[in-house]
């Protein structure tokens, strides 16, 4: 044995942690002494002042900026590894990435209650020596009115919640506390929530045939229990047999049945049953697929998989099969998918293939404690299935084995704002490298992204390219809308659809009416003088809104409202400007086509589905449920329309205008059009009946319309990388975008404009393109300017990050984001 063992030299070690302690937004850091072990996600208990806080490690180095004899010791470890290992890396590395600080990104991730401020308690500090009047009176006046207030209630332990004492005392607690923060009157911390007292049902089971006579009651019991596949609750049970619980239980203590205990969770979306179902024998393309990536799953490898298959060519078979594996194995999977709306059908299917105990859902419109919940239960390390929106990418799930990303080209798996603007899948492609695990991206029309990391040897590509049961896509119809005019049709719906919806009706079948723009009308403007209603506070026109569908929140006459800021103003008699009443009213939203529809098919029964409609997250899966249980013949509405609806009877699909999807000036917009409009289209002939397409047009020769026509996307991407790459535009070049914006005009366009000369000084090898208003320049009375960074991907310049240009701005009345590979440019 070595006398010297070098590792055995204790080198001074830091580290970097977030603490759970108002008006402190940076990391502090620490030295670790000798005889403590610190890993990154490790929740501390630090000195600040003369107090301990919470703190979580996010950084360990050994060395450190601050000289030494500032640094103070941490004190010991409260908890350690409950985040995954490579947990805390991935968040590093999306702060970093996205030129956002670590402890918003650290606050994007954790479930609102870990960080949130008012979930904080505050105490006086315990080893405080009691300060005189004379001190107290030369504290702010907002400290001494909180100090007060704390005295009031110095006989409870636990402090009182920071909450409480907003509501009390109002505005200027805030100041006041900080104010005594400082001082090292008072202490935070962070109340650990109760846990939910597990809440248990009982649960019927049928154990065993009657061999002996019995009452009629109770052998009406026992064939109701059969009828519900054996099982069954049994309040429900109670209900359903209209019967005491003494009639169960007498059955058994007879043996009949067993009662037992099972336990409820306080999750989101599981208020309703589904009914157990089975895997599915698979076809030989999805065979190829799910054995691809099972070998990835079994050999541990972060491997990428580009599982490109129409709607209804059985992805989500193949996803669930992968997925039995990893749960069969003790691992968790994660499942992301677009948007909520799509997770009602998704999640049944997961609940129903696996069971309610094994599938969460995780997304932004669970309640706060839901969240907290499903959270907690992640990190516990059961073998679970977390199905989520784009924030479920930082789900804490501890043992993954499988990454799964739904309709991979969707928008909305990217964050707008607030910073950080991550997208899920680049952080979703990072997890799957720290963790060593497969990633499959699924898709009917993969992204620009996905289509090229795969011809750049990034992926692996899995082909489904028939629907199940060989049925065939619908052939799409495309509408002149041009010829329509010219023949004296005025309608906003052309001959041809109104004939197919009339033959849809005839048989009884089921249709889908899309339109691209939610409202009545884009906007409305005077006949006579051409005025245009426009919001006070953003650069846009008002949208009308009838009243005939009138929700909860709208006012019951026709008003013009602002889509942006909400700006809600009664529809005028008459023209503001020359006073005539007459008014023409441009585009045709969703409440327009409905009053057409209306006037045509005086008995059609309709839904209207948009984001007007599905405020909530129940209204979702209500309105689909009522469609599809036949309560409606036409089911119209936005872009939500295009998620992953699988609807068998629906055989109609119309598209009300393409051109409102291509019109864009962005590079993107021929990409999403095309995609959009063949995720519409797949919707239908998903059942027995054979399904059709109509979509009307004023541009049928545009390259996007004649690819979906074809269905040829593929032809079409190639040629729209190729002009990419001439542009230099993403995925072959990189873009970062900075915002600047502010309710002074002049400020905010002199600043960006420096901000700009300011870059362009520095010496990198990138393009600037700007400073430039934005496209909407004015919103919610805030002027916006834009500075647009192009440079080739992965050499990421010096792009300054958040903290660096807001020094760089340096004025409170400017606000400054930076995204980092935006989708729109506009
Ligand atoms: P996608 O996710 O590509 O839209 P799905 O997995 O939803 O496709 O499959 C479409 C329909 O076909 C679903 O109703 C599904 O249950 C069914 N299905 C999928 N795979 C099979 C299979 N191998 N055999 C029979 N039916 C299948
Ligand atoms: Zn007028
Ligand atoms: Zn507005």
């Amino acid at each position: 044995m070595e006398l010297f063992d070098l590792a055995s030299i204790k080198r001074d070690r830091y580290v970097s942690v977030i603490v759970d302690c108002i008006g402190i937004e940076d990391l502090l850091t620490y030295r670790i002494p000798e005889d403590i072990e610190v890993q990154i996600g490790d929740v501390l208990s630090v000195p600040l002042g003369n107090r301990q806080v919470g703190a979580i490690a996010l950084q360990i180095s050994d060395t450190s900026t601050i000289t030494n004899t500032e640094i103070k010791s941490i004190s010991l470890v409260i908890s350690s590894g409950i985040f995954p290992k490579t947990y805390w890396e991935m968040l590093v590395r999306t702060a970093d990435y996205y030129r956002t600080p670590l402890m918003q990104t650290v606050k994007t991730a954790l479930p609102p209650k870990l960080l949130d401020q008012s979930h904080y308690r505050i105490k006086i500090n315990p080893n405080l020596t009691v300060p005189d009047n004379l001190e107290i009176h030369k504290i702010l006046k907002s400290a001494q009115v909180v100090w007060e207030f704390l005295q009031e209630h110095r006989n409870n332990p636990k402090g009182i919640s920071r909450r409480y004492i907003s509501q009390k005392l109002g505005r200027s607690a805030s100041s006041g506390l900080k104010e005594l923060n400082k001082l090292a009157w008072i202490e935070t911390y962070l109340e650990l929530p109760n846990r939910p007292k597990p809440k248990y049902e009982d649960v019927v089971t049928l154990a065993k045939e009657p061999d002996v006579k019995l009452g009629i009651k109770q052998i009406e019991v026992l064939k109701i229990l059969q009828l519900q596949g054996g099982e069954c609750l049994k309040t429900e049970l109670c209900k359903l047999a209209n019967t005491t619980t003494s009639t169960v239980q007498s059955l058994e203590n007879r043996g009949f049945l067993t009662i037992s205990k099972r336990e409820v969770l306080r999750l989101g979306g599981k208020s309703h049953t589904v009914n157990r179902d089975r895997p599915k024998d698979l076809t030989t393309d999805q065979d190829v697929a799910l054995q691809q990536i099972l070998s990835a799953i079994a050999s541990q490898t972060a491997l990428h998989f580009l599982l490109h298959g129409v709607t209804g060519s059985g992805k989500t078979e193949v996803y669930l099969q992968a997925i039995a594996a990893i749960l069969q194995a003790g691992k968790s999977a994660l499942v992301l998918v677009p948007e909520i709306g799509l997770t009602p059908q998704l999640t049944d299917r997961f609940r129903a293939r696996f069971g309610d105990a094994k599938v969460n859902v995780y997304h932004s419109q669970l309640s706060e404690g839901e969240r907290f919940d499903t959270w907690r239960l992640m990190l516990t390390g059961d073998a679970q299935v977390v199905i989520g929106t784009r924030s479920a990418v930082f789900a804490p799930l501890a043992n993954l084995g499988l990454i799964v990303m739904d309709e991979e080209h969707d928008n909305s798996f990217k964050q707008d704002q607030p910073q950080p603007c991550y997208h899920a899948r680049t952080i979703a492609e990072w997890r799957s490298q720290l963790e060593n695990i497969p990633l499959v991206l699924g898709s009917a029309t993969p992204s620009a992204e996905a289509i090229y990391a795969h011809q750049e040897g990034k992926s692996i590509y899995l082909e489904l390219p028939n629907r199940i049961g060989n049925k065939t896509m619908p052939p799409i119809e495309i509408v002149d809308m041009r010829d329509e005019f010219k023949a004296g049709n005025y309608s906003i719906l052309s001959r041809r659809l109104q004939v197919a919806i009339a033959a849809m009706l005839e048989s009884k079948q089921q249709g889908i009416l899309f339109i691209h723009r939610r409202g009545y009308s884009t906007f409305v403007s005077c006949r006579a003088c051409g005025y245009v209603a426009e919001c006070p506070n953003c650069d846009v026109s008002l949208s009308y809104h009838d009243p005939i569908s009138p929700t909860a929140y709208q006012p019951k006459s026709a008003h013009l409202r602002c889509h942006y800021c909400n700006y809600t103003l009664v529809q005028p008699k008459s023209c503001p400007e020359c006073g005539s009443p007459y008014f023409k009213h441009f585009g045709s939203g969703t409440q327009k086509v409905e009053q057409e529809l209306a006037k045509l098919f005086p008995s059609i029964r309709l839904i209207r589905f948009d984001s007007d409609t599905t405020r909530n997250k129940d209204q979702h899966r209500l309105l689909i449920d009522q469609f599809r249980s036949g309560e409606a013949d036409l089911l119209v509405g936005t872009q939500m329309l295009t998620k992953g609806l699988d609807i068998p009877q629906v055989t109609l699909v119309g598209v009300v205008s393409a051109d409102g999807l291509l019109n864009f000036s962005d590079y993107r917009a021929g990409e999403r059009a095309a995609q959009t409009l063949l995720q519409v289209a797949g919707r239908a002939g998903r059942g027995e009946e054979e399904g059709k397409v109509i979509m009307q047009t004023y541009t049928p020769e545009h390259p996007a319309i004649e690819a979906v026509q074809s269905y040829q996307l593929d032809a079409f991407m190639q040629t729209e990388l190729a002009m990419r790459e001439a542009l230099h535009y993403p995925p072959m070049g990189q873009m970062v975008l900075i915002h600047l914006s502010s309710e002074n005009a002049e400020a905010v366009e002199k600043s960006a404009n420096e901000l700009a000369e300011y870059l362009r000084q520095l010496e990198n090898d990138w393009d600037i393109l700007g400073a430039t208003p934005a496209t909407i320049a004015k919103v919610s009375n805030r002027y916006r300017w834009q500075i647009l960074l192009k440079f080739a991907p992965e050499v990421l310049p010096n792009v300054p990050n958040l903290d660096e240009l807001r020094m760089l701005v340096n004025s409170k009345a400017i606000r400054v984001a930076i995204d980092v590979d935006p989708m729109t440019i506009l």
